[in-house]
């Protein structure tokens, strides 16, 4: 029987909908609109989209977004002296600076410079500490994402052997410290997979969930899935004028029980817990 199909475009929607219901109730009790504040270095077209849909989404839960476009050549000491006006700023709630910078920029001097209560995409080491511990501030945008979805499928977590493939800080690592800790939506048994895996395939072969963060089209194939796997695909990379996920989407539908489809998957969910993560700082500055 092939797959269920996950479909993350309608959970985001109703997540949006909960945030939107939420920040309003908030500004009608304290007068303030939480606010996002998204920084794109350079001209870089696909960077320039995701901003677009973050602050598009903004828009549709009535938060405000408001966008710092800074050319190529902006020097590293420019972009922090950005981003500390935004720290200063108390009409700003969350800072989201859009990656990847240009190379003459180091990315975690940045990262580092966003102070921790408006760290909206949880990359700050304090932000990071406080996760790994299981007390987290904010929630990692695409992990938490991923991690909804298989609450709202009731996807059992509990004891379940989740694979996920991939190490980065922003997908891999932070999902893997989700699934692992006690509670609802987790509490399984994680393995992380990466580059320097030996038989990857054996490996993933014995998930229960296998979530996927790599980055290379079509990378899990339905041979790799354990018959009633749930997949869980973060992956999005260009083929031709497509996109496609890191799963070989339409083999895999036929071994898997449940499966995102990219588009329409986890991307939507990313952004849906971006918009939580401004309403929990605009909260949080609120005290
Ligand atoms: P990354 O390049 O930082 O990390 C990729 C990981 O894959 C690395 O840790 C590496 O060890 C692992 N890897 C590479 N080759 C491998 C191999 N042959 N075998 C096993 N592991 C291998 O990428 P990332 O930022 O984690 O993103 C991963 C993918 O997810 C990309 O396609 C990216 O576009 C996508 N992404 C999607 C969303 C979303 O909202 N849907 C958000 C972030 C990233």
């Amino acid at each position: 029987m092939p797959a269920q199909i996950i479909d993350g475009k309608a959970v985001a929607a109703r997540m949006t909908a909960e945030v939107a219901t939420n920040a309003a109730a908030f500004q009608h009790s304290t007068g303030i609109v939480p606010h996002l504040a998204a920084v794109l270095v350079g001209d870089d077209p696909a960077s320039a989209v995701y901003v677009r849909n973050k602050q598009r989404a903004c828009e549709k839960a009535g938060l405000k977004s408001s966008l710092h476009r800074l050319p190529i050549d902006t020097t590293e000491a420019q972009l922090l002296d950005l981003v500390e006006d935004l720290n200063a700023d108390s009409t700003v709630h969350g800072i989201l600076v859009q990656l990847p910078l240009p190379k003459h920029i180091r990315e975690q001097v940045i990262l580092d410079a966003v102070i921790a209560n408006k760290d909206v995409d949880c990359f700050h080491p304090h932000n990071v500490g406080l996760l790994v511990q299981g007390r987290p501030r904010f929630l990692p945008c695409t992990p938490a994402g991923c991690q909804r979805l298989l609450a709202e499928y009731n996807i059992s977590t509990a004891g379940a052997h989740a694979v996920v493939i991939g190490r980065s800080e922003i997908v891999g690592k932070p999902m893997a410290m989700l699934l692992v800790q006690r509670g609802a939506v987790a509490d399984a048994t994680v393995t992380i997979c990466h580059s320097r895996t030996k038989d990857l395939a054996a490996i993933v072969r014995q998930a229960d969930i296998v979530i996927a963060a790599i980055g290379k089209a079509r990378f899990v194939t339905a041979d790799m899935i354990k018959p009633g796997a749930v997949v869980i695909d973060v992956g999005i990379n260009r083929d031709g004028d497509k996109l496609v996920g890191d799963v070989d989407f339409d083999a895999v539908s036929q071994v898997a029980s449940a499966i995102t489809p990219v588009p329409g998957g986890v991307g939507p969910m990313t952004i849906a817990t971006l918009l939580r993560n401004t309403l929990t700082a605009a909260q949080l500055s609120a005290g």
